[in-house]
């Protein structure tokens, strides 16, 4: 087995400037949710030239599927890639790094495959688009991109090291107001001001989040407020994100939105509507994978804790994933002194320094995979398939 480990290692190594190569492209043209083009080409480009089977526009437009491997010859391992970036800040989430730490784990993993003689399994690259709002994953889920699959796992970039992040349950909601425009100078009289309705609701949501648990999240943006300062407003919206420990806090903190909403709009004298957006799950980190690729990141020398554990109150599109296969998704320090801001993340996103921390992750998940898909894995796989179904039949499914 560690011969195979070796080979994984050495192929991610091997591949280093062509894998950095192929991260800068897709940070230098950040794309938005589904709209992701050019990193679907650049990225089905290279892993097809690496030898796997790829289906481009897999489900999706901007998403692919990647394997190599024999179906009965042991369990198919995914690994993920995003490459979607934030709306005007570019790759601020350094999604470019998860897209080739994907990439990378594969590399290795299928080396270790073909240095087998392609006796123990499957590895499946998925490219899954839209993280940030579109819930991509979500689709593929619909469309049963995951049956056959036996763990999925991906690792994202971060401020510290934290292989159990806490992602939460999360849900967008779009809340609109009807009213009625009229000539603010001539009539105001007339108007019914869907701007009010959602300033006061603004306003009421700001003041609720006194009485919500430390661990919910509201935050909002205005998204229409109206046409011109001369016309009453007939219409105004807000988008909100709202996020949650689970599913059952998820249902309280938008019944308190709701209220919100319908206060607002009873006392500007307008309708309000509250539409449920993207939703994801709260992430199942498995215990038995995550202590597993524990073990092979401190091999590597990463530091798990690194004195912030568990300090990562995130939501992702990756939680739906952890409701339907075992998965982790580590996140991990990309800089010595990792910067707070979105600004400062995006350029050490770009930069050298991410590039040793990114292979390291990618090296412990091909590990991680390659140890399951020996023959004496399989017990732990066992393992893992059980946790992930008693954690699974536990749960509070979503609304
Ligand atoms: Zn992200």
């Amino acid at each position: 087995m560690a011969d195979f480990m070796k080979v994984a290692k050495a192929k991610i190594d091997a591949s280093a400037s062509n894998l950095n190569a192929l991260s800068q492209e897709i940070w230098s043209h950040p794309e938005l949710n589904f709209n992701e083009h050019h990193a679907h080409e650049v990225l089905t480009d290279f892993l097809e030239k690496e030898g796997f089977n790829v289906e481009r526009h897999f489900v999706l437009e901007t998403a692919f599927r990647a394997t190599f491997g024999s179906d009965n010859a042991g369990p198919n391992i995914c690994v993920i890639c995003e490459y979607d970036a934030l709306p005007d800040i570019g790759h601020a989430c350094g999604h470019n790094l998860i897209a080739e730490c994907g990439v990378a784990a594969g590399l290795g993993i299928k080396a270790a495959l073909e240095a087998s003689g392609n006796k123990y399994g499957k590895v499946t690259v998925l490219g899954t688009p839209a993280e940030e709002g579109g819930g991509g994953k979500r689709l593929l889920i619909k469309a049963n991109a995951f049956t056959g699959i036996a763990v999925a796992m991906m690792a994202h970039p971060y401020r510290y090291n934290v292989p159990r992040p806490i992602a939460l349950s999360m849900t967008t909601v779009i809340i609109k107001f009807q009213g009625k425009a009229s000539h603010a100078s001539a009539a105001p009289w007339d108007g019914n001001n869907a701007l009010d309705a959602a300033v006061m609701c603004y306003q009421a949501i700001s003041n609720m989040r006194q009485q919500i648990k430390p661990t919910c999240r509201v935050h909002g943006i205005f998204t229409n407020g109206g046409a011109a300062p001369n016309i009453i407003p007939e219409e105004a919206e807000l988008t909100y994100y709202l996020r949650a420990i689970d599913e059952g806090e998820l249902s309280v903190l938008k019944r308190k939105v709701r209220a919100c909403a319908e206060g607002a709009a009873k006392a500007a004298e307008c309708q309000g509507t509250v539409e449920d957006g993207t939703t994801h799950s709260r992430l199942l980190t498995n215990d038995i994978l995550a202590t597993l690729y524990e073990k092979h990141a401190v091999e590597l020398g990463l530091e798990p804790k690194n004195g912030q554990p568990n300090r990562a109150l995130v939501a992702t599109d990756f939680g739906d994933t952890s409701r339907v296969v075992p998965s982790i998704s580590p996140m991990y320090s990309i800089a010595a002194n990792c910067p707070q801001t979105l600004d400062e993340f995006k350029v050490i996103a770009g930069s050298p320094e991410a590039q040793g921390p990114t292979l390291i992750q990618a090296k412990a998940l091909a590990m991680t995979a390659i140890e399951l898909m020996q023959p004496s894995g399989q017990d732990t796989l066992k393992k893992i398939q059980k946790e992930f179904k008693d954690t699974v039949s536990k749960l509070q499914m979503p609304e």
